[in-house]
């Protein structure tokens, strides 16, 4: 797919960080699947970039708001952002895509009980699970997700109360969100520290070994536990990997 959309601005799902949705035209084509990303530009933008003036975005949200795609990002002052927190709703925005193969397994019709699906998002890296959690929960029930997050604060933490609400609703969804910086309070059912595998094993039990394991966030965060789950004897082939290079 390559065409223009509409953007509208949707307001601020943790500290610094914005939601936005593009409309695409009804007749664009190429569905995409969850966990996908797109690549977005803008049409005409007020300072040209050297860098350019597009950015890649994991679609936060499910195949079925199609023509609407969500996206969420950390607003760092870059003049692309600048754009996203300036650009009047109705701005034209180039969308391409949808790229990318970090997409759920396949087989879920048939997947058992023990054999869990895995989400580790540091910070803004929770778009793409967004997208596959509200896809997947409800039509897989019998599939267990177990979906940790990591973030500097509370305040910091994407979709805290829809994650929070996402998991009292399915009882297929596990939740554990960690904060590196010490808070009070913490909101209950809470802590701060460190997420590690061992941590993520005693939550997920003896179905552990047979989990797939997705990964998403900076490319630092990712290859941290890329490293820290292979040497836990997880299998390379079940370990999914999404760096959102650009990022530190
Ligand atoms: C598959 C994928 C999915 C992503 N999903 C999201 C998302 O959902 N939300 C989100 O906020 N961000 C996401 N990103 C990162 C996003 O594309 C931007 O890079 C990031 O938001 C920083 O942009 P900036 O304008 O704030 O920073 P800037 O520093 O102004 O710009 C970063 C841009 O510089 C270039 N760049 C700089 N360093 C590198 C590098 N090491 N490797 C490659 N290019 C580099 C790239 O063009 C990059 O887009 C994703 C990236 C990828 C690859």
């Amino acid at each position: 797919m390559e065409t223009v959309g509409t953007f509208f601005r949707k307001g601020l799902v943790a500290e610094n960080t914005l939601f936005f949705q593009v409309v695409l035209p009804p007749d664009t084509g190429d569905r995409f699947e969850p966990g996908q990303y797109a690549h977005l530009e803008w049409a005409s933008p007020d300072n040209p970039e050297e860098k350019g003036d597009g950015r890649d975005f994991s679609i936060a949200s499910p195949p079925d708001e199609w023509p609407v795609l969500s996206f969420a990002t950390r607003l760092t002052g870059s003049s692309f952002k600048k754009h996203l927190e300036n650009a009047p709703d109705g701005t034209p925005l180039r969308v391409s895509g949808p790229y990318g193969e970090f997409t759920l397994p396949p087989g879920l019709e048939t997947r058992k009980w023990n054999q869990p699906i895995v989400f580790i998002a540091g910070g803004i890296g929770i778009t793409p699970f967004r997208s596959m959690l509200h896809h997947a929960l409800g039509k897989f029930p019998s599939v267990p997700f177990f979906l940790f997050t990591t973030n500097r604060s509370v305040t910091s933490i994407p979709f805290l109360d829809e994650l929070r609400g996402l998991a009292r609703k399915h009882k297929n969804l596990f939740l554990d969100q960690i904060v590196s910086r010490t808070e009070s309070p913490l909101p209950p059912d809470m802590e701060s520290g460190i997420l590690t595998p061992d941590r993520m094993f005693e939550a997920i039990g003896e179905r552990a070994r047979n989990g797939d394991y997705y990964i998403a966030g900076t490319p630092s965060l990712v290859s941290s536990f890329i490293t820290a789950l292979s040497g836990s004897h997880i299998l390379p082939e079940k370990i999914h990997a999404d760096p959102f290079f650009g990022y530190p």
